[in-house]
């Protein structure tokens, strides 16, 4: 493990800094944390500015508007964005997993026509795979694609979506069917890409306890696509959105803001309860102590995954253990933070509340990160079969006919 920029890395560090200190917005973005609404003019314009200086997605082939980088480049960059106060990225989805798994499979006429728009900001994109039956299990997706009777060659697309993020304001999504009952679930899937102003798409936007709608619910009526909008083969859907799955996994970065030097600046300001600073009292500083034993385990994990990258590898299944530490930490630190901070930690008002509030959204945050892209459990199973070498997961319906699973009737 080197855990040191090399010479280029270092060089390559001082051209980001020097990049975003002079465009990176200087002041705290006030509008909406999701996303959406009011804070979307101000995500499209930095990824704009982002995208012209090819800084929007690094490891891009400079003919997509990339630098042709390697991820190490993305990290630091990433790292070096993260010290600026810069708006929500909505783009971060379409660009990570959608628009490399539509270049992947897609002519070249659509890759001209999607790529560019979308590193730019101006069109966004989400990806159509949870369904009520099957989150960690994609391959139960129940949402079916058949042909039109017209002898068109179209398809029409009919089920739900849902915990789809950012559908509400989303220009196209890639949606994954079922397109064979007869064969096990694995092996009767097919991807698609579609516009989600088509008749027949209906997203409604999930509330939220942070009181934001960060996800939806999406419906299909009907909805007619195009042969040509079908991303590889028929039936082949499975090896399609493991494309987009690893894509997800490579999307380095992990839990942000679980504001690990906020804390121990509010524990040494913020009185305990015999009138002392907060960091005199022994359970705390229990706490503390565990807390910092995982972050110094966690930031060797990412050194080892930022060296694998470095050297042009492919980070390994190990790269799990981080988003299981880091968002249950998030909890129990965002947690302590609002108990700490007293009757301050229940303002929810960025321009009010003590540190902008930011313990109050990592709180909310936090569960819903130990779920997205892989639950802790899932993480488990697979660090326990991947990295342990464990015994596999019993998956007793890999060879049955989708039809006839209890779930897929
Ligand atoms: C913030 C957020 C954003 C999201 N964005 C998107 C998006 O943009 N697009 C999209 O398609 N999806 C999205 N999702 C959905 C996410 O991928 C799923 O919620 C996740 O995969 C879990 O699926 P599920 O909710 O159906 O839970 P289930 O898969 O039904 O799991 C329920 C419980 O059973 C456990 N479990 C399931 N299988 C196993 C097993 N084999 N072994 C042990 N335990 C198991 C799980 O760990 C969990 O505790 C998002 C979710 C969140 C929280």
């Amino acid at each position: 493990m080197d855990f040191n920029d090399t010479a280029e890395e270092a060089a390559y560090r001082a051209q980001v800094r020097a990049w975003l200190e002079a465009n990176a917005p200087k002041t705290h973005y006030t509008g909406d944390p999701e996303g959406n609404g009011s804070s979307m003019e101000a995500s499209r314009a930095w990824q704009a500015k982002k995208a012209a200086a090819g800084y929007a997605q690094i490891t891009w082939p400079k003919e997509w508007g990339g630098q042709g980088g390697n991820p190490i480049q993305q990290v630091i960059f990433n790292a070096e964005e993260a010290k600026h106060p810069v708006p929500p990225n909505p783009f971060q989805i379409g660009l990570g997993m959608c628009v490399p798994t539509v270049a992947t499979f897609a002519d070249q006429a659509t890759k001209d026509r999607f790529v560019g728009p979308a590193l730019r900001g101006e069109e966004i994109w989400c990806q159509l795979f949870s369904e009520p039956s099957g989150g960690s299990d994609v391959a139960a997706a129940r949402t079916k694609a058949v042909r039109a009777s017209d002898g068109s060659g179209d398809w029409l697309i009919s089920g739900q979506k849902v915990w789809t993020t950012g559908a509400q304001f989303s220009d196209f999504g890639i949606v994954v069917c079922r397109t064979n009952p007869d064969a096990p679930k694995h092996k009767g899937l097919t991807m698609f890409w579609l516009d989600m102003h088509d008749p027949g798409v209906e997203v409604k936007p999930i509330h939220q306890m942070s009181g934001g709608s960060g996800f939806n619910e999406v419906f299909f009526t009907d909805v007619r696509v195009k042969d040509s909008q079908r991303l590889g083969a028929i039936d082949d859907g499975w090896k399609v959105s493991l494309v987009t799955l690893m894509n997800e996994r490579l999307a380095v970065g992990g839990a942000s803001g679980a504001g690990w030097t906020e804390f121990m600046e509010a524990a040494r300001s913020v009185p305990g309860l015999d009138g002392a600073p907060a960091i005199k009292d022994h359970a705390l500083r229990e706490k503390l102590a565990d807390w910092y034993v995982q972050a110094e385990g966690l930031k060797h994990t990412r050194n080892r995954t930022m060296t694998a990258l470095s050297r042009g590898q492919t980070p390994g299944p190990e790269s799990s253990i981080g988003k299981i530490v880091s968002a249950v930490q998030m909890q129990e630190l965002g947690n302590t933070a609002l108990e700490m901070l007293d009757q301050f930690g229940i303002i929810d008002d960025p321009e009010l509340a003590p540190l902008r509030a930011g313990f109050h959204s990592s709180l909310m945050f936090a569960p819903g990160l130990r779920i997205a892209g892989g639950t802790d459990e899932i993480l488990k199973n697979i660090i326990a079969e991947r990295v342990l070498g464990l015994p596999g997961d019993i998956r007793v319906d890999k060879d049955v006919a989708f039809k006839d699973m209890p779930t897929g009737r």
